[in-house]
């Protein structure tokens, strides 16, 4: 039989460690769900001044979270959600290749600073792809692009290269490749373009002709990953229970906008993980 969890918390970051916290104390049954366990902000913060009971440099706030963590016994679930559907009573959480289900939702995906690509909504389904695994096959013996925002990510665009003719992989940081057919790109990624579906990337330097354009970023847009989702450009719509347009959707962290602090992550999480007790509860009464 599946397992349906109560809350599932998408997100490794602050956001979802304090909504993961919150939910255990609270006695739900939650999945928190994440690339890395704090994401990777903590550790490039060169002093955090403005968090209660902490101040110090980035190692040591992840020290002390990862101590808490232990203490709290949080248990934390590596993957990377690429789909959140509603079904009737329930969602369904694709993080390939691992499926999971849960009665309620927390995203707290945080903000990617790197910025979006001109074209990259047009083409989104047409060519250009957030999903190694659930789109490389469909590239099998065609060009495409890799744009990897972090080293924890090139082994999505070494995948790639196993269907793909060519791949194109755009990083602005060093790495190592093994495989023949990835060309690493130092330009810039500017624009993707096409009549139907993707037919170029044009960088600051020259155009790649390409069939399919795959974004590796950290954070999936929020409404990239959960059809239906109000957004305001890179933000999700919350209201003050931080409850979406979408039942049983909460959203908390950076991702349902300014300011971008650990403080307003960690307290978002908190209200959160209530909010979607009381839903719960409501439904249950039903
Ligand atoms: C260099 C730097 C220094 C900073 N210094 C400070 C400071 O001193 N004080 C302060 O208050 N704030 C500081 N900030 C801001 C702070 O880092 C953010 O406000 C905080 O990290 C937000 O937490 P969050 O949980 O909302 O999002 P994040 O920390 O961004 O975490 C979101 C996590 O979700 C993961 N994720 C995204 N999409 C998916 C998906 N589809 N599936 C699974 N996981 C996913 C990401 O990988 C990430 O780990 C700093 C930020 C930076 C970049």
């Amino acid at each position: 039989m599946e397992r349906i969890y109560d809350v599932a918390v998408i997100g490794g970051g602050i956001a979802g460690f304090s909504a993961a916290l919150s939910l255990k104390s609270l006695g739900l049954d939650y999945l928190w769900l994440g690339e890395t366990e704090f994401g990777d902000k903590v550790k490039k913060s060169e002093y955090v001044r403005n968090y209660p009971s902490f101040s110090g440099d980035g190692v040591r706030f992840f020290e002390a979270l990862t101590a808490q963590q232990q203490r709290e016994n949080i248990l934390f679930t590596k993957g990377r959600a690429d789909g959140v559907f509603r079904m009737r009573d329930r969602f369904s959480i694709s993080a390939a290749p691992e499926m999971y289900f849960a009665r309620t939702v927390i995203l707290c995906t945080g903000v990617d600073l790197k910025g979006k690509i001109e074209g990259e909504g047009d083409f989104l389904g047409r060519g250009v792809s957030y999903c190694a695994v659930c789109d490389g096959a469909l590239y099998r013996g065609k060009k495409i692009a890799a744009v990897v925002s972090s080293p924890a990510l090139f082994e999505e665009a070494e995948y790639l290269a196993g269907f793909a003719e060519k791949v194109y992989a755009f990083t602005a940081f060093d790495v190592a490749v093994n495989h023949k057919n990835i060309d690493l790109c130092r330009d810039f990624p500017r624009k993707i373009e096409g009549e139907r579906r993707v037919e170029r990337l044009i960088s600051d330097q020259k155009t790649y002709d390409v069939d399919g354009v795959f974004l590796l970023r950290e954070a999936i847009p929020p409404d990239a990953l959960v059809g239906g989702l109000q957004t305001d450009g890179a933000h999700v719509v919350v209201a003050r229970d931080l409850s979406t347009n979408l039942k049983g959707l909460f959203a908390a962290g950076d991702v349902t906008g300014l300011p971008y602090q650990y403080a307003k992550a960690a307290g978002e999480g908190l209200v959160a993980a209530h909010s979607a007790k009381k839903y719960l509860k409501e439904i249950a009464k039903i």
